[in-house]
């Protein structure tokens, strides 16, 4: 037996990890010896002489390594909530180790020989649909990482993709420094008027930073950005930042992105089709609800039919308010944050200061016990036995109506050093079914929440009780799984559905109903009004047409990029600017381009997947929806997300799966009606 403690059973309550037993020296050895024990299952899998089938090599390859996997989730779950150099330090070691064994498994000829095997005989194999899942998941993913090519074709495969992590590393840097390169030095305070005295407090400190003491200075982070596009009375200030963020990496000078954007392209294109797919987003959406190109293509532009009409009635109202207003000459696209805050506080005069003493953070912590109490029958006991890596961190044991153990719940909520930014869901343990035996699994939520002090409790802006009820829908999806295979359990879903437990559950914090169990004042005890409500209700729907533009521009100008062959564009921005033209609505503005910085389709993992932003909340809208037709905590459809949703994980295609629980796939008239793109 390993004697390193995080190889060795635990004996905690429920074999929780031992955090305050565990050293950071412990992790080095751990991975070291984990990786060695699953290399030496690799061989076992290759010497069998055994013919290959189900149990032999894909029941096998699931079970390669436990302990690789429970060691490095749990370090990279505190290098995310409780970091320090030495972890810093550790990752930069235990990341190269890991990225290298997967990827030894994933090239190994003589795995895949066997999973191919295995996967020509399929139809004779009797596999149930979650083992085919998994027999179809395992072969496609060597098939997508090459293991099916020729010699030749390998070693093309190889440099392409060595040359896309480079250029999309050159990308990032390069609308990085452009980021970084821009300042916007104020010198007279009188030209600050708008801004909130905390933006300009901001911009004086960081004055102070760059060099300027005295003045004021404003950057291209989102921050500092927003508060002069959103508040700066002054236009000039509007229309600089505006343009320095618009023109980014756009310059034609050595930062410029054009030239990358058009190798990314053309590399990705090339390689979905040495694969055998007809364009970059085909091999994508392969893995995703979408399925094809043409079904997102149609998806967006049902809804760009549905929003157009509302976003030009918006857009005729913003420049008649403006007019109004004094705004002399045309209606420019850095006018438009600015007139729609004013535009908003006029109707709604709702802000966050008059919603936060109703959202005591203990107060919605036990609001969505009671939420996933009353539709799941789930109970919460705190637990104080269960080790926590810090003491901000609770534990609780999670029970079913009968009493048995459904999961282990980790909560985490306020910032500190070394705690990465955001609110994410993590779990410790995955659920599975070994020897018979259902394996429940250890699942946390991370966020950052103002702390409470010695005279205030934390209270929660609306948005952060959203974030909450967000992060806590992910967290059902994981504590209620039910499937025999961890790669398919909990959140291990396909990407572009992955958001439908988490946002349909943001649903429930607009609801009387629901706020009714849990918002009272902190002070008053108060029940939050009624006509408070409806004004957060109302204004979430301000100038929705608009943004949904926005969104179907990002969306589509992504598709255009990757679902045809790019080396057809030859004028950079008169392709882009004919892509965005249909949900473009105020003067074009030359020498701006949103590709040279879209980070996400060029240097993170969005590409041909924008489109899941709006793919999830249509989702979610037509899910909650049939809740709301049957009250929304009516059991019976409680029971059916449970049973086809929650429980389901990735074990079957998600759109079968939404189809089950829905009776009907997925329509876009819920979401077009929540946000008030069509009558009610
Ligand atoms: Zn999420």
């Amino acid at each position: 037996m390993p004697d390193n403690i995080l190889l060795k059973p635990f004996s905690t309550p429920f074999e929780t990890i031992p955090f305050t037993e565990i050293k950071n020296s412990d992790f080095l050895p751990a991975i070291k010896e984990a990786i060695s024990i699953a290399k030496t299952r690799v061989e076992k899998i290759k010497a069998n002489k055994e013919d290959p089938n189900f149990e032999n090599v894909v029941e096998a390859l699931e079970a390669l390594s436990p302990e690789l996997d429970l060691v490095s989730t749990t370090f990279f779950n505190l290098h995310g909530a409780e970091s320090n150099d030495e972890i810093r330090n550790l990752a930069k070691e235990i990341s190269p180790l890991i990225t290298e064994f997967s990827n030894d498994v994933s090239l190994d000829a003589g795995l895949f020989q066997k999973t191919k095997a295995v996967w020509n005989k399929k139809e004779t194999l009797n596999l149930n649909a979650e083992q085919m899942m998994l027999l179809e998941k395992s072969y496609k993913s060597f098939v997508r990482s090459g293991a099916n090519l020729n010699p030749e074709q390998k070693e093309r495969f190889r440099e392409i993709s060595k040359k896309l992590s480079t250029l999309s590393l050159h990308f990032s840097d390069n609308v990085l420094k452009e980021s970084q390169k821009f300042l916007l030095v104020v010198d007279k305070i009188e030209d600050l008027k708008g801004i909130p005295a905390d933006s300009i407090e901001a911009a004086a400190s960081c004055a102070s930073e760059k060099n300027h003491a005295g003045k004021w200075v404003f950057t291209l982070d989102y921050p500092s950005l927003m508060a002069v596009l959103t508040y700066a009375d002054k236009r000039e200030l509007r229309e600089k930042i505006y343009m320095a963020n618009s023109t980014k990496a756009f310059k034609g000078d050595e930062l410029d992105n054009k030239k990358n954007v058009q190798e990314i392209t053309a590399l990705r294109h090339e390689r979905a089709a040495l694969l055998g797919y007809k364009t970059h987003a085909d091999f994508v959406l392969e893995e995703r609800m979408a399925s094809k190109p043409g079904n997102v293509t149609s998806f967006l532009n049902n809804l760009l039919d549905h929003a157009l009409p509302a976003a030009k009635r918006e857009t005729d109202e913003i420049k008649s308010y403006a007019k109004k207003l004094g705004l002399e000459g045309e209606f420019q696209k850095w006018d438009y944050a600015y007139y729609a805050e004013k535009l908003k506080m006029e109707k709604f005069q709702v802000d966050d200061e008059m919603l936060k003493p109703y959202f005591k953070l203990e107060n919605v912590v036990e609001g969505v016990f009671k939420v996933a109490h009353k539709l799941y029958g789930l109970n919460f006991k705190k637990r104080n036995d269960i080790p926590v890596y810090h003491p901000d961190v609770t534990a609780y044991e999670v029970v079913n109506e009968k009493g048995e153990l459904v999961s282990v719940f980790y909560q985490d909520y306020f910032p500190r050093p070394g705690k990465r930014n955001g609110a994410w869901m993590t779990s410790f343990r995955g659920q599975k079914i070994v020897n018979g035996k259902n394996i429940r699994p250890h699942v946390s939520i991370v966020c950052n929440f103002t702390k409470p002090t010695s005279t205030k409790p934390s209270l929660l802006t609306f948005s952060e009780v959203t974030t909450l009820f967000h992060e806590f829908g992910h967290a059902l999806h994981g504590m209620l799984a039910n499937t025999t295979y961890e790669s398919l359990s909990g959140t291990n879903v396909f990407w572009d559905f992955v958001e439908l437990p988490s946002q349909v559950l943001e649903n429930w914090a607009y609801e009387k109903e629901c706020l009714d169990l849990f918002a009272e004042h902190y002070e008053t005890k108060e029940k939050i009004p009624a006509d408070l409500m409806k004004k957060i209700k109302d204004s979430a729907n301000f100038h929705e047409g608009r943004n949904t533009l926005r969104q179907l521009s990002f969306a589509m100008l992504d598709m255009a990029w990757h679902s045809g062959d790019p080396s057809h564009v030859t004028d950079f921005e008169k392709f882009e600017k004919e892509q965005v033209a249909k949900t473009d609505l105020l003067p074009t503005v030359k020498g701006t381009s949103i590709s040279a910085a879209f980070s996400h389709i060029f240097a993170g993992g969005y590409s041909a997947g924008y489109y899941s932003y709006k793919w999830a909340e249509v989702l979610d809208a037509d899910a909650f929806e049939f809740f709301k037709t049957s009250g929304i905590f009516n059991r019976e459809v409680a029971k059916k997300f449970h049973d086809t949703v929650l429980s389901k994980g990735g074990s079957i295609h998600p759109m079968k799966l939404y189809t089950e629980f829905r009776g009907k796939e997925p329509s876009p008239d819920a979401l077009l009606r929540r946000s008030g793109l069509v009558e009610q």
